[in-house]
């Protein structure tokens, strides 16, 4: 399996690695993997994947 970071692309095992994974079906699917927490936050902001999606609203 690669373990290049999911955003930066530099190999995550030289850093503090954090790995996303979404539920599919009754499976969980590895769909990211960060250097860290800081190239998991640039990443949501760049794909804009927090827009509508808080499971909660409090605005
Ligand atoms: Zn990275």
């Amino acid at each position: 399996m690669s373990t290049d970071c999911t955003y930066c692309g530099s190999d995550v095992n030289d850093h503090d690695p954090v790995f996303v994974s979404e539920r599919r079906g009754d499976d969980r699917e590895e769909t990211g993997r960060f250097c860290n927490y800081a190239c998991l936050s640039a990443y949501i902001d760049e794909q804009n994947l927090v827009d509508g999606a808080c499971c909660r609203i409090d605005v």
